[in-house]
Order: structure tokens, then C-alpha cells, then sequence
């Protein structure tokens, strides 16, 4: 008698969003080989929520894994290049920073250059921190190059992401992914049928009458959670108290030549608007909290702040801030929008999916489905979405408005404790408490820490070793090599048509943030 295998031998992805496909790509490629089928179940007549523009610098390794050449991605996908993200109005109304994907200037006798910045400062000297920063510097001037080799000069070892169209990016990854033999099937789910003792997902009836049968189920169906909440009813912690903002519209604009390889974020009154450069269009966006303002004002206080006219209607969303209890729940791995949602300040959702594909990858179970594996996912991908909560909550937290029912509301709000810690931390003597775990390292904590003013009283006292005449010379000699750096950088369109990343489609004009 055959015996029957162990292995997972069939998987179903419901949703084809960013998150169903990106997760169909990286498993066809990832487990090719292997004799496990995949079948991708979406339905036309729901869609996908069409927003998701901005990346972080780890979406390369994703695009890298999975063989994808950067100027074919770029072309197909009108993808620009990023440099960071750049806050306006964020400490206090005027204020502008630029969180960078890159550090700023090099250590000195070990120790991270902006504490000797801060002994400098102290010193009387004016410089800015951002003089340092090679990336700062170059997305200022809408110049853009890929990192240089060399990863100790001053233009290397920098981050860089991508912005992009992400219908255009799901698309993309379909013809990947089918490419690589995965099954589409159209489709809206019906019923899912669990089975009576372990309450594992078994299949799903779609409303034409097919079915979908699987041993792993991944949900990707966005904030409705089909599978993860409707199914498995798995509960929802609500982190709204911490994060309000609950709406968003996002409106499409033309593209005006306005071209630096930045992602910005304005605050408004009762929120922040995102601008999102693409090589065919702007994307933009009001994310809000309707307690503290109206749908009709959100979407006006939108378009009345675009640099050019709307290309489509306002859309509008709605959303709940906040993680699934588990993300994996039996025989279902919950990825993208179904396992929650984090407002997109700091482009993490798509960064999320990238480590939920990373960990299943990495956990991936049999047929036995050991309640270890998902304990431990569930833990790794926990602690990855408080860690992006408290970066989030950072940038509301430390704001000095005087002004906006919002704004001063999180001045008297009580911080989850991880977040309190890391503050207080970095307010005696500018120490930057570095997780094991986590998206955001050091320098991003720093950008945002000076960025909205919170200045710490001291510096590592070890810098009061080196001579203060060295670390003025020094200081001086990184500025002068970082402004020498960018005169040499190209223009960031320049640079798309240079390796045959521009799509052809629209003129692309440099020009100044
Ligand atoms: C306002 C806003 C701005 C954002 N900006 C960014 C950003 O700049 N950067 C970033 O990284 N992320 C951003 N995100 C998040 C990003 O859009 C999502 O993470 C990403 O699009 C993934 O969505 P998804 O695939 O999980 O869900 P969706 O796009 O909603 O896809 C869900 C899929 O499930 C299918 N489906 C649902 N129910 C059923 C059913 N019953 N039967 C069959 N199929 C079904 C749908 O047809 C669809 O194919 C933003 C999100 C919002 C709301």
C-alpha cells in the first residue's frame, strides 16, 4: 500500500493583490522542483485595494531572490528610484527632514559619527547632520546613482528602494508566477469548509460553482481576512488608541518634471498626505483620522494641495490599524493587508508581506503542521509589526504643533513601553537602543529623533577622547567629500534612461524637490 506522504503537496493563495502575488512568485520559484502544486484563487469582482506605491531598500533582495532584473522591473512597472523619505510639518509647522536609507558620515575611533556631530554642536559648530549623508544630500539635488562598490567612500554602502505602480507590480509577478506553473482561478469565495474536529481549512466553493482544495492555505484577501477572521474567526488586536488615523483618499496626479528619488509625507490638520513619484504619474494620498475631520474636507484639503490635475477620482478607504492575533492559525498563513495594518508612513506593508513570504519560507511545515512552527512565526512577525508600530507612533509623538485636535492629542498619550524606553534612552546621551529584530536600524531611529527636534542633552562621553581640532578636520573632510560625491552623481531621470529602466511612455524631467 502507497504510503501517504507528509509533505505539503498542495497550496491555495487566496487573493491576487500585491500579497497573493508577490507570495506566488517567491513560492513557485522558491519551491521549484519540489512536487507541490499552487493554485491562486482571486476574484475580479472584488479587485484589489490598487494603492501601495512606496518600498523600502529590502524589496531588492525580494526582486534579486527571485531573478528579476531591475531595468525590465523598473520599465514594466514605471518604478522610479528612492532615496528615503522626506516629512514635512512634522516637529512643528515648517520643518522638513529627510529620513534617508544611509548613514550619515563615517564612525571615528568606533564610534557612530553624529556623536561626534553632537559633541560639535555643543562645540558651537552649525553644520547640519544631513551635510553628512551622502543620500540626504544627492535626493536634495534629484540626483540618484546605484551605491558605489566600495562600501567604506562615501557614496557607498547607502540603501535605495523603489516606487512604483503596483497594479502594475501584481501584474508583473502573475506572469512570473504563472510562468513558473502557478494555477489561476477566477473566482469569489463562497463558502470555505473546515474540517469538524482539527477546524483546518479543507477548501473553498467558489460562487461558479469550482473548488479549491489545498493542504496550506495562504490568505492574501486583503483587510476582509476570508480565510484568517471569517473562517477561523482568529481576532484582531485594535492598536487605534495608539494609531487613530482610520481613512485614506488617494487620488492619482500628472507628472510635472518634479522628479527627486524621494517619497514625501506633508502633515495636515488631521493627518499627512503621501506624494509618490512614479516615472508616469504622481501618486498621492490623504491619510486621516475622522475623528478629527470630515470626509468632504479630507478629500478637498487633497486635491486643492496637488501640483498638477487629478488623472482619476478620489478613492477612499477605510481601515482599522492594527495586527491579526495570529498570523498563522492552524493550516492558514495570513499575508499582507489580512494580517493587519500599519498606516503607510514609512512604506512598510509591502516590506511586511516580503518578511511573512521570508519566515513561511523558512518555517515552512508539513502535513503535520507543528504548533511550534507557527508559535514561532507568529512570534517573529509579532514582534516585526510592534517594531514598525513604535517608528510609526515616533513621528506623531514627538511633534510641538500647537495647533490640531490630533496633534496634541498624542502630546499627553501614554507610549507602549518599548517605545518609552528607546526615547529616553536616546534623550540622556543620544544612545540608540538597536534590536536583534526589526526594520528600522539606528540611522532611521536618528533621522527621525533629530528630525522633529528631540536633541539629546549629552554624547557617548568617548568622543570627549578624540582632540576637538580632529573632529572639526574630520567633519569638515566628510562634508566636502559628500558635496564632491553628488556633483559627480547623475540626474535621477538621467539615470533611469541611462540603464534602460524609463518606461518610454512619458517625458521624465529632472528638477528640484
Ligand atoms: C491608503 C493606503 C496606502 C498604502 N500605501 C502603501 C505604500 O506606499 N507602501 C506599501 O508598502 N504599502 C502600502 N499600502 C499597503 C498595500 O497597499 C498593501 O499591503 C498591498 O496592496 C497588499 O494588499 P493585499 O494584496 O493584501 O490586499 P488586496 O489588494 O486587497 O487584495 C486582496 C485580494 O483578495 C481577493 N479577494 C478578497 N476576497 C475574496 C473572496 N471572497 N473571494 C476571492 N477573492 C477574494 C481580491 O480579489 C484581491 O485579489 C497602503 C495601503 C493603504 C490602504
Amino acid at each position: 500500500m502507497p504510503q501517504r506522504s507528509e509533505n505539503i503537496e498542495k497550496i491555495c493563495i487566496l487573493g491576487g493583490g500585491t500579497a497573493g502575488w508577490m507570495t506566488a512568485a517567491a513560492l513557485s520559484h522558491k519551491l521549484k522542483g519540489l512536487p507541490i502544486r499552487i493554485e491562486l484563487v482571486e476574484s475580479d469582482e472584488i479587485g484589489t485595494v490598487g494603492v501601495g506605491e512606496a518600498t523600502l531598500p529590502l524589496i531588492r533582495n525580494f526582486n534579486e531572490a527571485l531573478n528579476i532584473d531591475e531595468a525590465t522591473f523598473m520599465r514594466e512597472t514605471e518604478a522610479t528610484f528612492k532615496l528615503g523619505i522626506e516629512f514635512c510639518n512634522w516637529g512643528r509647522s515648517g520643518d522638513r527632514y529627510i529620513h534617508p536609507f544611509g548613514d550619515y558620515g563615517r564612525p571615528i575611533d568606533g564610534l557612530p559619527f553624529y556623536q561626534a556631530w553632537l559633541r560639535l554642536r555643543q562645540l558651537g559648530d552649525t553644520s547640519r547632520l544631513d551635510e553628512y549623508a551622502y543620500s540626504i544630500i544627492a535626493a536634495e539635488h534629484a540626483r540618484f546613482q546605484r551605491p558605489s562598490a566600495d562600501h567604506t567612500a562615501i557614496d557607498g554602502g547607502f540603501g535605495y528602494a523603489y516606487q512604483f505602480d503596483s497594479s502594475r507590480y501584481a501584474q508583473f509577478l502573475r506572469r512570473y508566477a504563472e510562468a513558473r506553473g502557478v494555477i489561476r482561478t477566477e473566482g469569489k469565495v463562497a463558502e470555505t469548509q473546515c474540517d469538524s474536529e482539527s477546524g483546518f481549512v479543507r477548501s473553498l466553493t467558489l460562487g461558479n460553482g469550482k473548488t479549491a482544495a489545498a493542504d496550506l492555505f495562504i490568505d492574501c484577501s486583503g483587510f476582509r481576512g476570508v480565510l484568517i477572521e471569517q473562517a477561523l474567526k482568529t481576532g484582531y488586536d485594535d492598536w487605534s488608541h495608539w494609531l487613530p488615523c482610520n481613512r485614506a483618499i488617494a487620488v492619482p496626479c500628472e507628472s510635472r518634471g518634479v522628479f527627486a528619488p524621494l517619497t514625501r509625507a506633508t502633515a495636515r490638520e488631521a493627518g499627512w498626505q503621501w506624494r509618490i513619484p512614479l516615472q508616469h504619474r504622481v501618486g498621492n494620498g490623504h491619510v486621516y483620522c475622522s475623528s478629527f475631520i470630515s470626509d468632504d474636507e479630507a478629500t478637498t484639503q487633497l486635491l486643492e494641495n496637488l501640483e498638477s490635475p487629478a488623472l482619476a477620482a478620489p478613492r477612499q478607504l477605510f481601515f482599522t490599524t492594527g495586527r491579526r492575533r495570529k498570523f498563522w492559525n492552524r493550516n492558514v498563513v495570513a499575508i499582507g493587508l489580512s494580517a493587519g495594518f500599519l498606516e503607510p508612513l514609512e512604506s512598510t506593508s509591502i516590506h511586511l508581506i516580503q518578511e511573512g513570504i521570508t519566515e513561511l519560507l523558512q518555517l515552512f511545515p508539513d502535513k503535520s503542521f507543528s504548533t511550534l512552527d507557527a508559535d514561532e512565526y507568529n512570534a517573529r512577525m509579532g514582534l516585526a509589526f510592534e517594531r514598525v508600530r513604535d517608528f510609526l507612533l515616533l513621528h506623531y509623538v514627538a511633534n510641538q504643533r500647537e495647533q490640531g485636535d490630533l496633534w496634541l492629542h498624542f502630546q499627553n498619550l501614554k507610549l507602549p513601553d518599548s517605545l518609552d524606553e528607546k526615547i529616553k534612552a536616546w534623550m540622556t546621551r543620544g544612545h540608540i537602543i538597536a534590536y536583534q529584530f526589526g526594520t528600522f536600524l539606528p540611522p532611521s531611529w536618528l533621522a527621525v529623533f533629530l528630525g522633529q527636534n528631540l536633541v539629546p542633552r549629552g554624547y557617548d562621553p568617548r568622543v570627549r577622547k578624540i582632540d576637538d581640532d580632529q573632529l572639526r578636520t574630520e567633519a569638515r573632510r566628510l562634508r566636502d567629500a559628500v558635496q564632491a560625491a553628488v556633483e559627480r552623481t547623475p540626474e535621477h531621470a538621467d539615470f533611469i534612461r541611462q540603464v534602460g529602466a524609463g518606461s518610454g511612455s512619458a517625458p521624465i524631467m529632472a528638477g528640484m524637490i
